[in-house]
């Protein structure tokens, strides 16, 4: 496998194309792709499911380039802070995998994170060994029941996966994705990411975003108040020691209230860092979820205080927060 596909963002930031940018990649993302991912998730442009062979990974764009030009570029460029490879579910890929970090590896010095469907135990060791720093296994639905009608998978084998991985990478060196907006409540969110981090698994959360061609392209995004309260809720859990069951829920499972100390919570308020792109160190995604023109679901840069004061309202209801 000579060739790999790189977001849009990161083949601009490497010189590969040209283009204009509104945020910059803090990471080079890296897509690879062999011939037809095997997965069925209901979200997803590559899916096995859809028609046509896609470009796109949610709303971005992925071109393919040699990888000798994106060696050379990952080697040369001084400003990203970390590299990510997203495997497409092939057999070649978990093989090729080991041979793109080996390759990356030896021309940088940037740590390397490696997202894929579960893998085994022995798969796992041997990408550790080939020089990755971080394993990300996405779950992306957190809701248990919806989850094989999402992903057409075994709720199950993700969580052997994810066991696995942190007794391969370590606490705090494996990784999951939450894709908010599937069908599941906010309670469902909250509780998975109180269980992930407690067992030393770091959640990273996506809006879903309907994709033309999808079995969910009718689906709206989640709202954006909803999002907004999973934010906090993430961030008190994961920076501020905070737990689930500190938050009180309604009927119907969303946010009703977060029953924590008015400090801890005036601290998350006042941090832009709860609403920006979390998961790996030096990740920021830019526009993954989101149109430029907004909303904007995870900010890839510090949210302005203009911002600040609309988020307030989204989780409050008014605009001069709690
Ligand atoms: S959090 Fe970012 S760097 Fe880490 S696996 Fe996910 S997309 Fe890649």
């Amino acid at each position: 496998m000579r060739r790999v596909r790189l977001s849009y963002g990161s083949a601009v930031e490497l010189g590969l194309i040209k283009g204009v940018l509104r945020a910059k990649p803090t990471t080079a993302y890296l897509f690879l792709k062999d011939v037809r991912c095997r997965g069925r998730c209901r979200f997803c442009p590559q899916s096995s499911d859809m028609g046509d062979e896609e470009e796109r990974i949610s709303r971005v764009d992925w071109p393919e380039f040699a990888l000798d030009d994106v060696e050379k570029g990952v080697s040369s460029n001084r400003k990203f802070q970390r590299v990510c490879i997203q495997c497409s579910d092939e057999h070649s890929v978990k093989e090729g995998v080991l041979g793109l970090v080996r390759e990356l590896k030896g021309g940088s010095d940037l740590p390397i994170s490696v997202s894929t469907s579960p893998i085994s135990l022995e798969q796992m060791k041997r990408i550790r060994e080939a020089g990755a720093e971080i394993l990300t296994i996405p779950l992306d639905c957190a809701g248990e029941a919806l989850f094989p009608l999402i992903k057409g998978r075994s709720w199950d084998d993700h969580w052997r996966a994810l066991r696995d991985a942190l007794g391969v990478f370590g606490t705090g060196k494996v990784g999951t994705h939450i894709i908010v907006g599937l069908g599941e409540t906010e309670k469902e969110v909250v509780t998975l990411i109180d269980r992930l981090w407690r067992m030393g698994v770091v959640p990273s959360l996506f809006a879903f975003t309907p994709i033309r061609g999808t079995p969910l392209e009718g689906k709206p995004a989640p709202a954006l108040s909803a999002y907004r309260r999973i934010q906090l809720a993430r961030h008190l859990i994961v920076e501020l020691g905070a737990a689930a069951k500190e938050f009180r829920f309604d009927k119907d499972g969303n946010i009703a209230e977060f029953c924590v100390p008015a400090e801890r919570l005036d601290e998350a308020l006042k941090d832009g860092a709860t609403f920006m792109t979390r998961g790996c160190p030096g990740c920021n995604r830019p526009y993954f979820n989101e149109r430029v023109s907004g909303p904007i679901f995870n900010y890839a840069n510090r949210p302005r205080p203009e911002d600040m004061a609309r988020i307030k309202g989204d989780i409050f209801g008014s605009a001069e927060g709690h």
